[in-house]
């Protein structure tokens, strides 16, 4: 089983979803750059506020932030038994640096699945999205709506829209991904370490699909 795993696909694609499916049924936990930026900004730290604006904006942290960010995020994990990256690399610099980090370790990465999303699917998935302010589930009220308007199926509590997931800052999302992160398509499939999955469907085929794909 591969279990030196990255994800990675367009804002929308599915990434945070199928990642947490991934980590529980294999074990391995999830790390996520977003949500590790997003524990920064409800800390309410300076650099927190510096991150909030550039998310709002739907762009990329810096790269020589990323990589002491990145380099802290990961010192809290045993890599050793297995991770899932999510949202990061996001630029070929850190990808490098990454590769770095774990060659230190003896650590090197078995696959990078690239969940492949149309445009058109990205987009509902995006501007569906709303979560919960209190429990953290996500809806999306073309795909998985919840049963009260607002509300959430499992909590009560009250749903809200990510403000990058606003349509400016999707636009900007897209074009930033497709400038900035597109290009990591090449580079590892390049290293022969790309795995693309078909993203589009339903969960839970997607999801098979991953699981044939790190299980052979
Ligand atoms: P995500 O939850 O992965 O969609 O990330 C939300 C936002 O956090 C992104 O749109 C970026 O502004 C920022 N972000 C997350 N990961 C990275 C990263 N590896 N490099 C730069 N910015 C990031």
């Amino acid at each position: 089983m591969k279990k030196y795993l990255i994800i990675m696909g367009a804002p929308g694609s599915g990434k945070d979803t199928q990642g947490k499916r991934i980590s529980e049924k294999q074990k391995i936990p999830l790390i996520s750059s977003g949500d590790a930026l997003r524990d920064e900004i409800a800390n309410g730290t300076p650099i927190g506020k510096k991150f909030q604006e550039l998310i709002a904006k739907g762009l990329l942290v810096p790269d020589e932030v990323m990589f002491e960010f990145i380099d802290n995020l990961l010192s809290k994990y045993d890599l050793s038994r297995g991770f899932i990256f999510n949202g990061f690399p996001r630029t070929i610099p850190q990808a490098e640096f990454i590769n770095c980090y774990l060659n230190k370790r003896n650590i090197e990465i078995d696959a990078a699945l690239y969940l492949n999303v149309s445009d058109e699917e990205i987009l509902r998935r995006i501007s569906g999205r709303r979560i919960c302010k209190n429990c953290g589930s996500v809806f999306n009220l073309y795909y998985s709506k919840p049963n009260i308007d607002g509300k959430c199926n499992n909590c009560g509590g009250e749903l809200y829209q990510r403000e990058d997931d606003f349509e400016d800052s999707v636009l900007k999302r897209i074009s930033v991904y497709k400038e900035s992160t597109l290009p990591l398509i090449d580079y590892f499939s390049k290293k022969k370490i790309l795995i693309e999955i078909d993203g589009n469907g339903a969960f839970e085929k997607i999801m098979e699909r991953i699981l044939e794909a790190i299980n052979d």
